[in-house]
């Protein structure tokens, strides 16, 4: 079963979503993302509230497993907010 984080599930103005198989996939692409996106620190990325709350927001998928961008459409040239 796939799963599935969306930066829109987690209050972000941002069209990133992550698709994958386990928690640990999706939790490491998520990861890069918000550092690279959303301004994290490396000890914000590794902060056990950080990370539930994530895992709060990961929902099953039916999706196969890939990376895609929800919103794709409007979002050809995501900003890096
Ligand atoms: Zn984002």
């Amino acid at each position: 079963m796939a799963m599935t984080i969306t930066c829109a599930a987690m209050g972000y103005d941002c069209g990133y979503g992550v698709t994958g198989r386990d928690m640990d996939q999706i939790l490491s692409g998520i990861k890069h993302h918000s550092l690279e996106f959303h301004g994290y620190s490396e000890e914000e990325l590794n902060s056990p509230d950080v990370i539930e709350r994530w895992k709060g927001e990961i929902r099953q998928s039916a999706r196969p497993d890939a990376i895609r961008t929800p919103r794709d459409e409007s979002d050809r040239d995501v900003k890096p907010h």
